[in-house]
């Protein structure tokens, strides 16, 4: 068998539920698991985060699984309903869809669900991404009250840079200045602002990265935050080579050795979900040694440099992310995040589940 697979351990996750919910506070947490639980496996992760306090998913499909596998908690749809039809399975399965746009509010105004629903009322405090204009805020939460298919309106906003020296307050002060009139619960903190501003808790805390053992911060480790990694990609080396000085290595040759050395073939490449664009030098641990990528990443492959590895060869474990290299470091190197390293671990690679 190709000797390829990730490691995805419920312990860790567990514990890094326990690390966040110690940063909550009084504030209630939903367990952000869309893009399948950023690459963990939907099932997998609401078992290993059977105690929180919530979900938050991204669509009626993933909520729907949740209910099916059982879970009784509150399910916030992250950008709500995307037509008029999925309103009635927001009643059915009671889940609490988040509103952003107009037409949104028409469609409940308009097609009222059996029973009245929780809904979450998203502003835009300065992303641009999805929310109402805080500016129209009396209206609005207004309209919404007054809707007979909503039962209850918490309020909610998402920060752009809660991981970057520009921070929340920027967004959060003009937030709370504009919301604290309604007296409403509110819903503000990602997994960075959960970690480092403690002022951003309200009723519910939204952590995602932080439950899968990666840091949100480029200047602090996931160690350092005291997280588990949660998923290892780990694979062999299937061939050895030894270059001369001038010969190059893979395609496009974008690695040429200055003298003799040792190349290992690792049996991972960019159809397993490693970043094609990681340049030479992106670390890798062989035989439990720290080592780097050399060369152009291929669909199944990638080469490692074995020249401080004298003792590799065929069948040697190599960590390409996890447990004793960071995620969050090869990311990095790579010029990307550890989000999108952990979610684009492709379907190809089979899991093992540890405790
Ligand atoms: C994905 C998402 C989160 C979780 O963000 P992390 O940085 O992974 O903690 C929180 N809130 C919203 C609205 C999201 O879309």
């Amino acid at each position: 068998m190709r000797p390829i697979k990730a490691r995805i351990s419920i312990g860790a996750m567990a514990h890094n539920l326990r690390v966040a919910r110690s940063h909550a506070g009084a504030a209630r947490v939903f367990a952000v698991i869309k893009a399948n639980a950023y690459g963990h496996g939907l099932s997998r992760a609401r078992r290993a985060l059977a105690a929180t306090d919530g979900f938050a998913v991204l669509t009626l499909e993933e909520a729907a699984n949740l209910r099916l596998m059982g879970v009784e908690q509150p399910i916030l749809l992250l950008e709500g309903m995307f037509g008029a039809d999925e309103i009635a399975t927001c009643a059915e399965l009671d889940l609490w869809p988040v509103l952003h746009h107009a037409a949104q509010l028409d469609w409940l105004q308009h097609q009222p669900p059996s029973r009245p629903i929780r809904v979450f009322l998203k502003f835009d405090s300065g992303m641009h991404r999805l929310g109402f204009p805080l500016a129209e805020h009396a209206a609005i939460v207004a309209r919404v009250q007054s809707l007979p298919g909503v039962a209850g309106v918490t309020l909610m906003t998402h920060f752009a840079q809660a991981d970057e020296g520009a921070g929340v307050d920027w967004q959060l002060q003009p937030f709370l200045r504009e919301m604290g009139s309604h007296h409403l619960p509110w819903s503000s903190a990602n997994s960075a602002a959960l970690l480092r501003y403690p002022e951003t808790l309200g009723a519910w805390v939204r952590p995602g990265l932080v439950l899968y053992g990666a840091s949100p911060f480029t200047d602090t480790t996931a160690e350092h935050l005291g997280l588990r990694p949660a998923m290892t990609l780990l694979s062999e080396i299937i061939s050895v080579q030894t270059l001369q000085a001038g010969e190059g290595v893979g395609y496009g040759q974008m690695f040429r050795a200055d003298r003799t050395m040792r190349v290992g073939v690792v049996a991972c490449g960019y159809a397993d979900g490693y970043p094609r664009h990681a340049l030479t030098g992106t670390p890798v641990l062989v035989n439990g040694r720290l080592s780097r990528t050399l060369g152009r990443v291929s669909m199944d492959m990638l080469c490692v440099d074995l020249s401080e590895c004298a003792d590799a060869g065929v069948g040697s474990p190599v960590v390409l992310w996890g447990e004793g290299l960071p995620v969050d470091a090869v990311a990095a190197a790579a010029g990307t995040s550890s989000y999108e390293l952990l979610c684009a671990l492709a379907a190809r690679v089979p899991v093992d589940e540890t405790e």
